[in-house]
């Protein structure tokens, strides 16, 4: 038994099959349900930090040791896994299930070497040219279960040349980018007589006041103090950090260095794999900031990526694992789903079947397949609470690639 409605590799038949029905013939209607957003409790009994374990996976993985950090801009071969929209960002963490023969032999090879493998989303007839390392921190082989292993995103790629050998086994030719990291716009220019005044803000109320600051410092530059300012890590830090403060207050720890925090964000918000593609392709943080910052300035609505019936919000997203209201798990077929936790859904059908604990990514939660009541296509799942000290008693895993995120 899996937890997929359609058990086929990464369903990427019956995405097929469903795209030649994209044409919507469903009338665009995205009315919602009377929701009291105040009536929903927030309040929260679950450790967050169990997702993040795996559990599900078992608890007897081999803990793998050492770091492999590669030079920037280094060119090395690494053996490739190309998924079907699942994309790694750094700091990011995969688990995998594997139970193909040539994959496994590629792992084991990889764990004999330095653990670092390549991760690239594949496209629908191409791979994309980017992607992140992984780099295997714990694993595991059963006959039965199959190779179980969890692995961290750790630096990005681009891909200049590609070696198939077989079906599926992929080595390629990859150059390790750099994370190119500014510091405040004109550090150099900056009028030693205003040291006194500078300050480390946070608030931004701090930010104000090192505005009058920042102008003084710009007059001997060619340009105004607020066009530096668009380009200041901390500051573009800050405005996020606020248009999340829906998500954090909720349970999340969300990083507060710029750089990790473009990677968080470029994960947990619901973005199609071109819009990912994007944010994976800037060298430094300060692009993917001010790319982010466009896609969080209003409240997207969730709508089903086959017929575009109406789901839910952005807003509607909170965090059942520390690490965000987005992760990747790995159900017992080996297949990966990025996940959202939703505490509210609508237009979706719960399948006939029991709630199941078998293989449970939320520990004391059951889960019961989920489809769009419209077009029957799997979402994802509702997982209930099993014991009645747990809180929330129900909320919603969406798998990313079942729906979109849409302008209202
Ligand atoms: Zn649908």
């Amino acid at each position: 038994m899996t937890m997929d409605a359609n058990a086929d590799d990464d369903g990427t038949l019956n995405e097929l099959e469903n795209s030649e029905n994209r044409q919507n013939n469903v009338e665009e209607d995205y009315s919602e349900e009377n929701t009291d957003e105040t009536s929903v409790s927030t309040e929260s009994t679950f450790d967050l930090t169990l997702p993040a374990t795996h559990s599900y996976l078992g608890h007897n993985l081999e803990e793998l040791r050492g770091r492999t950090i590669l030079d920037d801009g280094v060119y090395v071969n690494l053996p490739l896994l190309a998924k079907k929209s699942v994309m790694l960002f750094p700091g990011q963490t995969l688990p995998m299930t594997v139970f193909d023969a040539q994959t496994i032999d590629m792992i084991r090879t990889c764990i004999e070497n330095d653990r670092t493998l390549g991760i690239v989303c594949l496209g629908y007839n191409k791979m994309v040219s980017i992607g992140t390392t992984a780099e295997i921190y714990e694993c595991m082989y059963d006959p039965e279960q199959g190779f179980r292993l969890k692995a961290k995103g750790r630096q990005r790629f681009k891909i200049l040349g590609v070696i198939i050998q077989g079906s599926d086994k992929i080595t390629a030719q990859v150059q390790v980018l750099p994370e190119i990291t500014l510091g405040p716009p004109f550090l150099d220019d900056r009028l030693t007589s205003l040291n006194h005044l500078r300050t480390h803000p946070r608030t931004e109320e701090e930010f104000k006041k090192q505005e009058r600051v920042e102008n003084l410092d710009a007059v001997v530059t060619p340009w105004p103090g607020w066009v530096y300012r668009q380009y200041d890590p901390l500051r573009l830090s800050l405005k996020i950090r606020q248009r999340l403060h829906f998500i954090e207050s909720r349970g999340s720890s969300i990083p507060e260095e710029p750089a990790d925090l473009s990677f968080w964000v470029a994960q947990n918000l619901v973005l199609d794999d071109n819009e990912r593609i994007a944010l994976l392709n800037y060298d430094c943080a300060i692009s993917r900031l001010q790319r982010e910052i466009k896609y969080l300035e209003e409240d997207k609505i969730f709508v089903c990526s086959n017929c575009d019936s109406y789901i839910g919000r952005q807003s509607h997203m909170f965090p059942m694992s520390k690490e965000g209201p987005q992760g990747t798990y790995c159900n017992s077929a080996g297949i990966i789903h990025e996940t959202v936790t939703l505490y509210h859904a609508q237009g979706l059908t719960l399948s006939g079947s029991p709630p199941s604990l078998e293989y449970t990514w939320f520990p004391g939660y059951a889960w019961t397949i989920a489809m769009c009541s419209h077009c029957y296509v799997h979402m994802g799942w509702k997982f209930t609470a099993v014991q009645n000290n747990l809180k929330p008693k129900a909320f919603w895993g969406l798998t990313r690639k079942s729906f979109k995120s849409k302008k209202k």
